[in-house]
């Protein structure tokens, strides 16, 4: 396997003072860091029964829509507020100043089915949670959560086992 911690570019005091954004364009450019991670990603969760994969705006679309590809299952766009053309069901979340809206289409899952959420990253595990909420609400089970990259310090993954689901991420960086 190779290096994905290697392969993401850290740029410091972005968007903010404080923040490490951990840029996974490099890695995803890579021929061979995109397979590993959706390999990696899908492999964990084959045979868990994933009927659907959601993926949160925007990064998480191109990596949930390979995993579901992999795993041969359809796609669940998780968007922000008023992005969906047809009837949607939205959850609010808290952000550090205010909130925010995400929201799917009212047939995007069925009552029972089994979603593995992907995204990129989980820092403090606030989107994940919303999504998470948002699609047992639609009457899905959730299979799992599945990231590239954890904060652990920012405490993410703890909030989102609390909801049932087991939770997978390939690197781990310390800090913001
Ligand atoms: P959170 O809701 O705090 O878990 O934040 C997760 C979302 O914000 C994900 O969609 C990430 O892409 C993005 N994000 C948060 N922190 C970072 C970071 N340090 N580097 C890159 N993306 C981040």
């Amino acid at each position: 396997m190779i290096d994905l911690r290697s392969l993401v570019r850290t740029i410091p005091d972005y968007p903010k003072p404080g923040i490490q954004f951990r840029d996974i364009t490099t890695l995803i450019g890579d021929a061979a860091g995109f397979r590993d991670v959706v390999g990696a990603l899908s492999g964990r969760f084959a045979g868990a029964g994933v009927t659907k994969v959601a993926g949160i705006e925007a990064r998480g679309f191109i990596l949930g829509g390979a995993v579901a590809h992999q795993l041969g299952v359809g796609f669940v766009p998780v968007r922000k507020q008023g992005k969906l053309p047809y009837q949607v069901i939205g959850h609010d979340y808290d952000l550090e100043y205010g909130t925010d809206r995400i929201e799917i289409h009212v047939d995007a899952v069925e009552t029972g089915e089994r979603v593995l959420l992907v995204d990129d990253l989980i820092a403090t595990g606030g989107t994940a949670v919303a999504a998470s909420r948002l699609l047992q609400q639609a009457g899905a089970t959730l299979a799992g959560s599945a990231f590239i990259i954890e904060l652990p310090a920012l405490g993410g993954r703890k909030k989102l086992e609390a909801l049932g689901q087991p939770v997978h991420a390939l690197i781990a960086f310390d800090g913001h």
